[in-house]
């Protein structure tokens, strides 16, 4: 007799890091449009779609430059030795970053960049870069934990193996944008 698989959803959850990584994203989420409720609709869609592609920079960034730093360096504790251990073993899990790395550093960027230019628009903002990023760990546990026939972007997650084979290529997660315009895209 044969079994049925689990759900992709329980798949995505399998390891309570993940849900516990996508209930914090998502309350981080509610949080910020609650502080932005004030905001005019269109303000907060600008804001929100800007905060979303900071986030596809942010995330190409980090992945190409710190994530891959050294582990012996001294700056690798900032999630590249958890990246190289990720590289090591891709299907282990946790795959997604720790909280105690990621949580502090959304609030602290919410909070300076607030203080900086004293602008409302910076919770709506922060809000589209926050779902982006929860976009990147939920993409970045499908890439692993789900079968190509299965996935609902598969050229995303190609891609994302690929960078598994060639560490030098495909840096993005949730948008291939950064790779084709700065020369990584695997073809
Ligand atoms: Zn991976
Ligand atoms: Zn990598």
């Amino acid at each position: 007799m044969s079994r049925r698989r689990p759900s992709r959803l329980l798949r995505l959850l399998a390891c309570p890091q993940h849900g516990l990584t996508f209930a914090a994203l998502l309350i981080g989420e509610a949080s910020l449009c609650a502080l932005a409720s004030a905001t005019p609709c269109a303000a907060f869609v600008v804001a929100w779609l800007l905060g979303l592609a900071l986030w596809t920079l942010l995330e190409y960034l980090l992945h190409r430059f710190a994530f891959h730093l050294p582990p012996a360096h001294p700056l690798a504790v900032f999630g590249a030795r958890q990246h190289f251990d990720h590289h090591a073993a891709p299907e282990r899990t946790p795959i997604t970053k720790p909280l105690v790395l990621t949580a502090p550093a959304l609030l602290a960027g919410h909070a300076a960049v607030s203080w900086l230019t004293g602008s409302s628009l910076v919770a709506p903002l922060w809000a589209g870069l926050v779902a982006g990023y929860l976009g990147y760990e939920v993409m970045h546990v499908a890439a692993h934990a789900l079968a190509p026939e299965e996935h609902p972007l598969p050229s995303f997650q190609r891609a994302h193996l690929d960078h598994h084979v060639d560490i030098r290529r495909n840096f993005g997660i949730t948008s291939p944008l950064w790779d084709v315009l700065l020369g990584t895209r695997r073809r």
